[in-house]
């Protein structure tokens, strides 16, 4: 493509000022997130230029639109991408190029991320061919599945050994009133696929544990997302753990929600990061005061009320964070780490945790 047809673009994380200093003005280019901000001084004609950096506008449009030279906007253009304030785009994957693709809001969005070697197609294509498995279909895992297919991903697998009731209509996804009394894995599929376009899911009606947890190794999955908690949750993400280790698959061990609080994470990549094992670890030593105490163990009182927003929220942080994974677009967030959201002041508490010397998921090899 020839460098003049690059369609230049403010990243959408960054917020762009200026002011008159003389005859030139300083423009500051201000990171959202980390707030960092890169400064330049340019003439009249510049400045125009850079309100036509929408990603719809050619190098060649901008420079007629602006009266500066092509050269002047390639300068201004290079000078900007390689401080990482500005991207440009092909215009096969820009806004108006898409405006018909199911997808072309999630193009855009994808293209804020991209680099020469990470396209936004390439980023959308992955999540189009991934398999991820879903342990659990209720309060987490059915919001989980629709935000998944919402994103493109084309075949699921959905386990949950029980039948939709009607308590589960008021925080459960995509169930209605005709599904109470059906297998709510297969409920869920039958809808999904209904509502997606080319989705592919499959349901089993199991109760993963111990005993059966191989099946999992079967799946072939890009990803394994738990989001059931039967018996409970650790004991789930333990045998989950080796099962995902033994297919050296990543997963995200979906903590769950309990009253007011839902928990997050952590995300697990063999080979790369912290298993669960490691964090369980990492809980002892922070508990061991207590433990010289010689208490005894007292059953955390467990809340089995649930409402739809707390379902919904935690759930999309999930899908956010397997949409990191799958496609790349970004650095998962809850990789050695878990958080802790509380719904009554939206406070959330992060720990950090490392891989453990000698622990299992050190010793394997990928
Ligand atoms: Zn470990």
């Amino acid at each position: 493509m020839p460098n003049s047809l690059r369609r230049p673009k403010i990243r959408a994380n960054v917020d762009v000022v200026h002011r008159k200093v003389g005859e030139r003005f300083e423009v500051i280019f201000i990171r959202r997130v980390s707030g960092a901000q890169s400064r330049f001084l340019i003439n009249r004609t510049c400045l125009e230029c850079l309100r036509l950096f929408n990603g719809e506008n050619s190098i060649q449009d901008i420079a007629r639109k602006s009266q500066a030279s092509v050269e002047e906007v390639r300068r201004l253009t290079d000078t900007l991408q390689a401080s990482k304030v500005a991207t440009t785009s092909k215009k096969s994957v820009g806004p108006s190029a898409l405006m018909d693709n199911l997808f072309s809001a999630q193009l855009s969005f994808l293209s804020d991320f991209s680099t020469a070697r990470k396209l936004p197609i390439t980023m959308h294509s992955k999540l189009e061919t991934a398999h991820v498995v879903i342990v659990g279909t209720g309060g987490i895992g059915s919001w989980v599945s629709y935000g998944l297919a919402l994103a493109g991903v084309s075949r699921l697998s959905l386990f949950d050994p029980d039948k939709v009731s009607r308590r589960n209509l008021s925080h459960q996804c995509l169930f209605e009133v005709g599904d109470v009394g059906l297998v709510k894995s297969a409920a869920l599929a039958l809808k999904l696929e209904r509502m997606f376009e080319g989705l592919d899911v499959t349901s089993y009606q199991v109760h993963l544990d111990s005993s059966n947890s191989e099946m999992l190794l079967n799946e072939n999955a890009t990803l394994i997302i738990n989001c059931a908690d039967e018996p409970d949750t650790a004991t789930l993400n333990r045998i989950l753990t080796l099962a995902c280790f033994e297919a050296a698959v990543p997963h995200i061990l979906c903590g769950g929600y309990n009253g007011h609080l839902s928990f997050l994470g952590p995300t697990v990549i063999p080979g790369r990061t912290a298993c669960w094992f490691c964090y369980e670890k990492s809980l002892e030593r922070r508990t061991k005061n207590f433990k010289d105490l010689e208490l005894e163990p007292v059953e955390a009182p467990s809340s089995d009320g649930s409402i739809s927003p707390i379902a919904a929220i935690t759930a999309n942080f999930h899908v956010l964070e397997a949409l990191k994974v799958l496609s790349g677009y970004s650095k998962p967030y809850l990789t050695n780490r878990a958080a802790e959201i509380n719904y009554q002041d939206y406070s959330i508490e992060t720990v950090c945790f490392k891989r453990k010397k000698g622990c299992f998921c050190e010793s394997r090899r990928y």
